[in-house]
């Protein structure tokens, strides 16, 4: 009789999330089209309260000032990066506008 040796089982493929921030799903076809503008320096302090994964070349990002938010949308390329903004709005809106986005619902 012989012993046949089984390979050792490799343990489950995971995909470690550890380094990785928010991804946006993939694009629905019918995604709203939404208005990107060039930024204005109109806002003083500007926190961000949300980003996409780094690990993509194009980030979004969730900013509020003064009671106003918007999302900004960075498309980094060598060299330099492109910045396009929605239009500020309601905290509340933007919030809506964002998860849109992250759901490839919005573009
Ligand atoms: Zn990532």
């Amino acid at each position: 009789m012989t012993l046949k040796l089984q390979p050792p089982t490799p343990p489950p493929v995971t995909v470690s999330n550890e380094f990785h921030g928010l991804h946006v799903s993939a694009r629905r076809a019918d995604a709203v089209r939404l208005d990107w503008s060039t930024p204005v320096p109109r806002f003083g302090r500007v926190r961000v309260v949300g980003h996409t994964c780094e690990c993509k070349a194009r980030v979004y990002e969730l900013c509020t000032s003064g009671g106003l938010a918007w999302v900004r949308r960075i498309d980094r390329h060598s060299p330099g990066e492109t910045v396009r903004v929605t239009h500020p709005c309601r905290v509340g809106e933007a919030g809506e506008l964002w998860a849109l986005i992250l759901a490839g619902e919005a573009r």
